[in-house]
């Protein structure tokens, strides 16, 4: 009976459906060569990387569902400045506080996820202020150009430790994908210990290199948002961000120039085998995001296979010299 693929154990009884790139990504293609204890533990483990702000955003992007819905601070244009709001499954914007009042108390202005709603806000407050003899006027404020999106990446050292998380997600599918179009037997090779054994522990050297593309401020059309990343020094701080968020992205809403902002349009996954001045396995998530881990040489293994997925149309493609 066959073996786990990374800690030997037999799988009767014990194996299970692993994918090779996370469900929660897209992934298409599986394995029965994992017991389910190493399953388990590499989605609570690596599989987490996928939980990123940065892949949350693209996640989004290109309909895949997210655990949580995520909240944050969003450009609000009536405001001009940034208040907390809520993702919505179609992408839109859900004010978390439905209403705002100006600082200096010279007006109060509401505003709500719908007309409705703000007007039975400003019913209450003109209630409330004729209970105390007062009354109130409201002016409806023209409904404001689709709202450009602001949204921030966070600091604290996500940036290291997804990388790290990335690395390992790296070895552990090189490891199942030379069991998949190789053979489960390839993929046991001691010469891959290495890989497999930092792909279970983060141990020994990380071998992989990953090339990663994303630029550091990117527009995602469907979702209107504007990503900025926060550099792991530290800059630039929140209201460097958002005076940076209004230089690139129009008042109007338009969506920013792609000569200034790239737009993130092409969301590709693919998983390939090699051979250059040395052997590797190359994984690609999303287009931008690029792993490459080189791999020993002399393993007997269909070289220019490849497996791709688009993930906005569905579409896979395998090839199999
Ligand atoms: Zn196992």
């Amino acid at each position: 009976m066959a073996d786990c693929l990374f800690c030997g154990v037999d799988l009767t009884g014990r194996a299970s459906r692993e994918h090779l790139i996370p469900a929660s990504l897209g992934g298409w293609l599986t394995t029965d060569l994992v017991c389910k204890e190493c399953n388990d533990y590499f989605g609570h483990t690596v599989d987490a990387f996928a939980d990123s702000h940065l892949l949350s955003a693209v996640r989004r992007e290109v309909g895949l569902e997210s655990h949580r819905r995520q909240e944050g601070k969003f450009f609000d244009p009536h405001v001009g400045g940034t208040r907390r709001g809520r993702v919505k499954d179609d992408g839109t914007i859900g004010i978390v506080e439905p209403a705002f009042w100006y600082p200096d108390g010279s007006g109060v202005f509401i505003e709500a996820e719908t007309r409705d709603k703000a007007l039975g806000i400003a019913k209450t407050i003109r209630e409330r202020k004729a209970a105390e003899g007062r009354s109130m006027s409201f002016a409806e404020v023209p409904p404001a150009a689709p709202a450009s999106v602001r949204m921030r990446m966070h600091r604290a050292e996500e940036p290291r430790d997804m990388s790290e998380l990335f690395h390992r997600e790296t070895a552990k599918i090189a490891v199942e994908y030379i069991a998949l179009v190789a053979a489960p037997d390839v993929a046991r090779l001691p010469a891959l210990d290495p890989i497999r054994q930092f792909s279970r522990d983060g141990t020994g050297p990380d071998m992989v290199i990953s090339t990663n593309n994303v630029p550091d401020k990117f527009w995602l059309p469907q979702t209107r948002r504007l990503f900025l990343r926060r550099l792991p020094d530290g800059t630039p701080d929140h209201v460097e961000q958002d005076q940076t968020a209004d230089k690139l992205v129009p008042a109007d809403g338009s969506p920013p120039d792609p000569n200034v902002v790239p737009h993130w349009t092409s969301f590709r996954h693919q998983l390939s085998l090699y051979r250059g001045q040395r052997d590797w396995f190359q994984l690609v998530l999303f287009e931008w995001l690029v792993a490459s881990v080189p791999l020993p040489s002399g393993l007997p293994i269909p070289w220019g296979s490849a497996d791709a997925l688009d993930c906005l149309t569905g579409e896979t493609s395998a090839r199999r010299p």
